[in-house]
């Protein structure tokens, strides 16, 4: 029934009182009495309306007109909303336990950082208690700085790799994704076994590398005198000779970088760090050059004074692997130019040439070791594969950045961005 057909049923009623009194000349008490019943009525209604939406969960009261109507709306809205929830919890419930049974640690954290819900397996990784931890502050319990410190700068574009515990302590990785209204979902795991791994790769690489070098030397010691005076040695063992010395010269050479890529990724940086004038390190490097690259043009153009904090020997080694190869992979006649400058707050070291460039979709892997763009091209220049793997380090070492822009057929420009400089 509409509000119109209630309406009407009143204005009947009044009518009809109205009729009935006006036979017996009492026509106004008539209708008053009729009106005063018909809002008892509605009281006694809405009084049972009340009752049941107190108690929504009984069955819905039998009541006439309207109210009946209305009820029979509220219990139908009401039955859609209870089956939406429970479909609704039953997804969160179903969510939560996947996340509990995952193997990595899995926190759910407020927006004002406080932890609302984590899994087993974050327990022991953080160090944290469910459900007495509930509503804690996550940075208070988790004793970390680089934990904490990641955590509230709010840039989490790469992943966190640190030791909980100090040293010999566990190797966590930590993802951190914001999802609802300033929430964040933390994804913990333990990669002790990887980075153990890796570990023992590189010092396999490193002793490997050691241990041959002994034989090599004794090698090129004796090719070395062989080609020193070859008179008198048969003709046909000339060229044999020739490439022997030339291949133990190469595998010299790798082993030189192999071994010094291990000290790199080895070293305790926080040991030697001093103030490296970068300056006075590029022309050094400029005239090493002028003496291996006789006749070629090195330009520098030195519009900073600033200095880099950190080691100069591994500086050097990265910066002279940019221009080696800058002279390496461009025609004779163009120059090789070195800039260092200053970009407001970092400061900026580029190496450009003019050479034959690099297909841009191989440039994200050309910082791996050993990848060379193309073999058969570089055997001619003689490299190891090995020396942008060594710029990469040592820029990461220094918190540089290290940049490739090039264009096939034009030119390079490697750039090294440091976060400050001193002086
Ligand atoms: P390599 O010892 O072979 O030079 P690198 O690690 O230094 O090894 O460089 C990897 C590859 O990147 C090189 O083999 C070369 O193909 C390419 N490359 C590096 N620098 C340049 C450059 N300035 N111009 C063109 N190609 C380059």
């Amino acid at each position: 029934m509409t509000w119109i057909g209630a309406a009407l049923r009143i204005l009947a009623i009044t009518v009809l009182a109205g009729l009935v009194g006006g036979f017996y000349g009492h026509a106004l008490a008539a209708i008053a009495l009729a009106l005063a019943g018909c809002v008892g009525f509605w009281l006694i209604q809405m009084q049972t309306v009340q009752q049941w939406l107190e108690h929504p969960e009984k069955a819905p009261p039998d009541v006439w007109g309207i109210w009946g109507d209305l009820i029979a709306r509220i219990y139908s809205i009401q039955r859609v909303n209870r089956v939406t929830r429970e479909r609704l919890e039953a997804n969160v419930v179903y969510l939560q336990d996947s996340f509990s049974s995952m193997r990595d640690g899995v926190v759910m954290v407020e927006a004002n950082g406080s932890i609302k819900w984590l899994n087993h397996a974050a327990q022991p990784l953080l160090g944290l208690r469910y459900p007495q931890d509930t509503g804690q502050v996550l940075t208070n319990l988790v004793r970390s700085p680089e934990f904490n410190r990641y955590f509230l700068g709010g840039d989490y574009s790469v992943p966190l790799q640190y030791t909980s515990g100090g040293e010999g302590g566990r190797h966590l990785r930590v993802e951190i994704t914001h999802f609802g209204e300033g929430e964040r979902l933390l994804f913990v795991r333990d990669v002790s076994a990887e980075v153990r791994m890796e570990q023992i790769r590189r010092d396999f690489v490193a002793n490997v590398s050691h241990e041959l070098r002994t034989p090599l030397t004794v090698i090129s010691g004796y090719l070395g005198t062989f080609m020193g005076s070859t008179d008198g040695l048969p003709e046909r063992y000339i060229k044999p000779l020739k490439q022997m010395n030339q291949q133990a010269e190469r595998m010299e050479s790798l082993l030189k970088d192999l071994l010094w890529l291990s000290r790199i990724e080895s070293e305790k940086r926080e040991a030697k760090r001093e103030l490296v004038d970068i300056r006075g390190m590029l022309q050094e490097l400029r005239e090493e050059m002028s003496h291996s690259y006789e006749g070629r043009e090195v330009q520098l153009t030195l519009g900073s004074e600033r200095k880099v904090l950190g080691d100069y020997r591994e500086l050097y080694s990265a910066v002279s692997n940019l221009v080696t190869n800058a002279l390496k992979y461009s025609p004779h006649n163009t120059p090789v130019m070195i800039s260092w400058s200053n970009q407001g707050e970092r400061s900026r070291l580029s190496v450009r040439d003019q050479g034959i460039g690099i297909d841009p979709v191989l440039i994200p892997r050309l910082t791996e070791r050993f990848y060379r763009v193309d073999d058969s091209r570089n055997s001619a220049t003689g490299g190891t594969g090995l020396g942008l793997a060594i710029v990469k380090h040592v820029a990461e070492a220094h918190d540089a950045l290290l940049t490739i822009d090039s264009e096939p057929g034009k030119g390079s420009i490697f750039t090294l961005e440091f976060p400050g400089g001193e002086g």
